[in-house]
């Protein structure tokens, strides 16, 4: 085994712009993070496109790209396949898989919630999955399918033709999502916005049964979800109802790409929770070490230092910052990093006593006055006895932007660092 010993921590939408409610500062700057601007005057800064300028992705490609993947030309396979595989459901190359979110709609299908409040349990989520799964009729007799919850407004969609492998060329129902090259790319979500219809977007029998089937499945649920006991419940409790499934990021075939030990020639671990990142992590088959709860800062650290004893390199997604991007909640955004700050990085500290690198990004921007990911470059820092210093005091966007690191692509950074540290 290589002497590298990295710790590589992924903040989900970090990066951020100046906020009013902080006095036009970032989340970043705003935050008491005594630990990360310790981090970052031992270290280098610099700033990261994580797929590519102007694009504001989701996490799946911006994880990939993080982990030095970048996929050209449409051979990306689409995030309902790596999320299905994150959550173990059944999917062969010809079955469709979609990512979908719980959410509210009107009368119109306007809607009203993408996420349907975010507040779902696993229990209600279950059970309209359960409602669907028996009762959803396709016109045609050989088409079925699956749905398997996953966290909160989160849910995989898996349709299935029994003689016919399906197309991954059809357009969304989710209206603030597009797809370019087989990526997910967040629209402007501001204004009204209405369920879409998928429409085929090649000239095959298979797209065209693949978006009628999409179809269907979005209507009948939303004429069947409209009056359940769970959403009665949920409307008298004064929570939007789960009425309607939004689906998105069709894709048809399993990924084939090299391990991540072989792409790096060094062992690669990970500490991940949510199905997108677990479905990555099995991808590119890395060792997956368990650290408790989505929040379970304390414990991710404490195995993040310890997993040092049989991989080179640990990479630890923390979501937290992200959630609060999307909703807007900037002072909240602030509070999460002073969190991670104190719990994650002061514990991460304590244990690594100086004994690793820790290089530390995020995946994407989430800016709270823009509620949704954004092209902005998010800050990056790698720090290190090995590193030689560039003056940053602190972990922000703007220390970032003077960093002698410069502004470098998603899929260079991992490179870059082994580089560095190698
Ligand atoms: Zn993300």
């Amino acid at each position: 085994m290589k002497d590298i010993r990295l710790v590589y921590i992924l903040l989900d939408g970090i990066g951020d712009l100046p906020h009013p409610s902080l006095n036009d500062l970032t989340p970043l700057e705003a935050a008491y993070t005594p630990n990360l601007d310790s981090l970052a005057r031992k270290g280098a800064m610099g700033r990261v496109i994580s797929v590519g300028k102007g694009i504001a992705p989701q996490s799946d490609i911006a994880v990939f790209n993080m982990l030095g993947y970048s996929f050209k030309d449409g051979s990306y396979v689409g995030r309902g396949v790596i999320e299905s595989i994150g959550c173990n459901i059944d999917f062969h190359d010809g079955d469709l898989a979609l990512r979908g979110n719980f959410a509210t709609v009107d009368d119109k299908l306007k809607i009203v919630d993408r996420r349907a409040g975010r507040i779902i349990g696993n229990e209600e989520a279950k059970a309209v999955c359960k409602t669907l799964r028996e009762s959803i009729k396709f016109s045609d007799s050989d088409a079925s399918v699956a749905l398997e919850p996953t966290v909160a407004h989160r849910v995989v969609i898996r349709l299935r033709h029994a003689k016919m492998k399906l197309s991954d060329r059809i357009t969304n129902t989710d209206p603030a999502y597009y797809k370019v090259d087989g990526m997910g790319i967040a629209k402007d979500t501001s204004g009204d916005m209405f369920v879409q219809k998928s429409i085929a977007e090649e000239d095959s029998e298979q797209a065209r049964t693949a978006s009628r089937m999409l179809n269907e499945f979005t209507t009948q649920a939303v004429q069947l979800l409209r009056d359940r006991p769970v959403n009665r419940a949920r409307v008298a409790a004064g929570k939007m109802p789960m009425n309607c499934i939004l689906a998105r990021d069709s894709g048809n075939r399993y990924p084939i790409v090299d391990p991540i030990n072989k792409k790096h020639g060094i062992s690669v671990g990970c500490i991940v929770d949510m199905p997108v990142e677990i479905g990555i992590s099995k991808v590119l088959g890395m060792k997956m070490f368990q650290a408790g709860d989505i929040n379970a800062y304390e414990e991710k650290a404490r195995v993040a230092a310890k997993s040092l004893k049989s991989v080179n390199a640990v990479y630890v997604h923390i979501k937290g910052p992200d959630e609060f991007g999307h909703d807007g909640d900037a002072r909240g955004k602030r509070k999460n990093i002073e969190d991670i700050d104190r719990r994650f990085f002061g514990t991460l500290m304590e244990e690594l006593k100086g004994g690793a690198t820790i290089v530390i990004s995020g995946d994407h921007s989430t800016p709270c006055l823009k509620k949704g990911h954004s092209d902005d470059p998010v800050p990056l820092l790698v720090s290190g006895s090995m590193v030689k210093q560039d003056g940053s005091a602190r972990f922000t966007e703007n220390y970032g932007k003077r960093g002698r690191l410069g502004l470098l692509m998603g899929a260079d950074v991992l490179p870059a660092a082994i580089r560095m540290v190698g």
